[in-house]
């Protein structure tokens, strides 16, 4: 059974908007033409200075989020924001940030007084509804974008998206949804052409509630934790008179000792045959079953780390 649509709307070519999506609510992006890509910045609503981060949600889920990933808050706060629920296409990427005036000026030589169509510009006007400033955009989540990595560089290939393909993220929290399409037509982004996307905020059916996470630990910092909460309003920077700085965790750094390790004929044997591979070879033996000890420690944690963080399972490379 589908859910009440509460909002339809068709943005246009390199424009964008910025709406606000309740918890437990689905914002659905429906391509109009052929491979057009969605950038996507996120807030929290009641706090804008939590903000989706592609850092951290790359690090948890990899290159290209899929269904059941979730776009993730920065540290210090660090929660999920929206959790892919459909994604018809299979491409999205985290790893590039949003395209700007500058680039377009810097490798193609836009230097009119109006800028080429961009993803930073066309953010800032579509935040500007909800007083946030050009610096307030960040780093985005790019859907229908194909992009991979060869020698070493990020590349972008032809999207694969076709009219009717949809992307679904369920709000796990109540954020602004700043959805913008790309106005990038020099790359193969938007396979050299700028299109329009239709954008859906679709009331919680029972089915999508059931996929709200409850993701909790004790260091995922609130703001009333801040050693310094204040948001500061002025723009020069200026040194604190009374600033002492505080590491908490300074006095377990120091108290790491030395132990020593028994170990048995053919541990020890085990310990020669790992340290004996080139990529060991520089390291003493302590430091070389240090380095095995952890990483099976690591390997032990990783199941337990999948299912806190309600990651997809996914093959990993030992
Ligand atoms: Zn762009």
């Amino acid at each position: 059974m589908t859910s009440e649509v509460l909002e339809r709307f068709t943005l246009e070519p390199a424009t964008g908007r910025a709406i606000p999506v309740q918890r437990g609510q689905v914002l659905c992006v429906e391509q109009v033409g052929e491979g057009q890509c969605l950038d996507f910045n996120a807030y929290n609503l009641h706090d804008y200075k939590e903000q989706f981060h592609s850092g951290r949600t790359r690090g948890l889920h990899g290159l290209s989020p899929a269904v059941g990933d979730h776009l993730w808050s920065a540290p210090p706060r660090e929660r999920p924001m929206f959790t892919i629920l459909r994604d018809d296409v299979g491409a999205n990427d985290v790893n590039f940030s949003r395209c700007s005036a500058f680039l377009y000026e810097s490798h193609y030589g836009f230097s009119d007084d109006v800028a080429h169509s961009n993803c930073h510009d066309a953010f800032s006007e579509a935040i500007r509804e909800w007083e946030l400033t050009p610096d307030d955009v960040h780093d985005s989540f790019n859907a229908f974008m194909t992009t991979r990595i060869e020698n070493g560089r990020l590349r972008i290939d032809r999207s694969l998206a076709r009219p009717g393909a949809r992307l679904e993220l369920l709000a796990q929290m109540d954020a602004l949804a700043v959805t913008v399409c790309c106005g990038g037509d020099l790359g193969a982004t938007n396979n050299y052409a700028l299109k329009g996307l239709q954008i859906e905020i679709r009331a919680a059916a029972a089915d999508d509630l059931s996929k709200l996470v409850d993701v909790t630990f004790r260091h995922q910092r609130k703001v009333e934790e801040f050693a310094n909460a204040k948001i500061k309003a002025d723009r020069e920077l200026r040194r604190a008179t009374d600033f002492r700085p505080h590491w908490p965790w300074k006095q377990a750094v120091e108290s790491l000792t030395t132990i020593e390790v028994v170990m048995s004929p053919d541990e020890q044997a085990a310990l020669e045959r790992i340290a004996s591979h080139p990529r060991y070879s520089h390291m003493s033996k302590s430091d070389v079953l240090r380095f095995a000890l952890f990483q099976r420690l690591e390997a032990r944690h990783r199941a337990g780390i999948v299912e806190a963080l309600g990651r997809r399972q996914r093959e990993q490379t030992p």
